[in-house]
């Protein structure tokens, strides 16, 4: 992921650590070492820990930083095929996230910038559809075709629509979505199962 290249972030923000060849961590076991000497104001982590050793860096982080941003689907709602069991928010405090896959480095710049400034950051609340329309899309569900668009949050321009692809709701579910109704609207189009594992995406809705 890149940020905007206009923005210099370093400006504003001293990076001290950072999970690179040449940070000091170790790029062979992908996970940098867990001894941390100091406290950080931010600290932003994406993937999706699935290892002991990757969750214990992950608490370890939440013990050393102020605040927290997940950034990305993995770290968000632990990606698109990934376990859900123990997703990143399961496991330590999230103080905000950058959803999407590939997050919006848009989103990440505004959010570094608002928390930098004293700001209240926020995503959008409303659907992916809202964008949607206002793109002027023609409705796959219109089609009968699969789009997770009504229940999913929006803040991506509805990108993937305006390409010809469904939205599959990698920006997490928005506020107060209406799963059952959902459902009902993909009766028609996918069999149960199907309908069972595309919404798996969002992880455990029962919970
Ligand atoms: S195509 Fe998807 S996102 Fe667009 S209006 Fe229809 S259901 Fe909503
Ligand atoms: S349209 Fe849906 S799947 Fe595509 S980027 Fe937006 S939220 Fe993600």
């Amino acid at each position: 992921m890149l940020l905007d290249p206009t923005l210099d972030l370093h400006t504003f923000y001293e990076i001290d650590y950072f999970t690179g060849k040449r940070g000091r961590f170790s790029p062979k076991r992908n996970v940098p070492e867990i001894e941390l000497d100091k406290n950080f104001d931010l600290a932003i982590i994406e993937g999706h820990p699935s290892t002991d050793r990757q969750i214990d860096l992950a608490k370890t982080i939440r013990r050393h930083a102020k605040i927290v941003i997940a950034v990305g689907s993995c770290a968000h709602i632990g990606g698109v095929y990934l376990n859900k069991e123990k997703t990143l928010p399961k496991i330590i405090r999230i103080d905000h996230i950058i959803p999407g896959c590939p997050p919006d480095q848009t989103e990440l710049a505004r959010c570094l910038m608002d928390l930098y400034w004293g700001e209240f950051f926020r995503l959008p609340d409303l659907a992916v559809c809202f964008e949607c329309r206002q793109n002027e899309n023609d409705c796959l569900i219109k089609m009968n075709k699969l789009c997770l668009g009504p229940i999913t949050r929006g803040g991506c321009n509805s990108i993937c629509i305006n390409n010809g692809e469904a939205c599959l709701g990698c920006r997490g579910l928005k506020p107060d979505a209406n799963i059952k109704k959902m459902s009902e609207i993909l009766k028609p189009i996918l069999s149960e199962p199907e309908i069972e594992k595309t919404m798996s995406i969002f992880g455990n809705l029962d919970e």
